[in-house]
């Protein structure tokens, strides 16, 4: 499957979640089996190699990192928003457009010195792929890499992360 046939399984929402934003809606790649295929494969090849755990991004992070975790035969990690763990929690808040948000992970799942991998379906400023790199770190882990299907590049995230030294990778951009 081409790039373009893969990008265009990409539906984009005109308003969505607020006026004037453009939001790129994954949901229709994802029912694509042969469309679901292709972007787990790809994301998983592009990836730094020797990963012990993929962390993935709540909530479409998830099903993108549980898929390309089985590839690179890794566990999976839930990054998820604040208060919804149980038990004892590494937490980071970090600045939104509007607002703040906390990511959180469980203590004891994120093993010191174990390679991570950051898997999320889309990067736009990178607050959200550089607060859980804190995290990570934070917990002791190493960020081996981070890939995500889609980026933004006019919103400059991704290269904030190579910036910080990250190896950093997406599989679609949109303009
Ligand atoms: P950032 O922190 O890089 O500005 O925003 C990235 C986060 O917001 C990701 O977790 C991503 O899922 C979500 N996000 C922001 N805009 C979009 C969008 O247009 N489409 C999708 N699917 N997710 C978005």
């Amino acid at each position: 499957m081409t790039t373009e046939h893969l990008k265009s399984l990409i539906r984009t929402i005109p308003d969505f979640p607020r006026e004037g934003i453009r939001f790129r809606d994954v949901s229709t790649l994802m029912v694509d089996p042969d469309g679901f295929t292709e972007a787990v494969e790809r994301m998983a090849s592009i990836a730094p190699q020797d990963i012990d755990l993929v962390a993935g991004i709540e909530a479409r992070g998830f099903l993108f990192a549980g898929a390309v975790a089985t590839k690179l035969s890794a566990g999976v990690l839930m990054v998820r928003k604040g208060g919804k763990l149980p038990g004892d929690v590494h937490g980071r808040d970090y600045a939104l457009e509007y607002g703040d948000d906390r990511l959180e992970v469980q203590v004891g799942n994120v093993p010191r010195g174990a390679r991570i991998l950051l898997v999320d379906d889309l990067i736009a400023t990178g607050g959200t792929a550089l607060a859980a790199c804190e995290l990570m770190e934070d917990a002791g882990a190493e960020v081996a890499g981070a890939v995500f299907l889609i980026d933004l590049p006019d919103l400059g995230g991704a290269q904030r992360l190579r910036d910080s030294g990250l190896d950093t990778h997406a599989l679609i951009s949109f303009e």
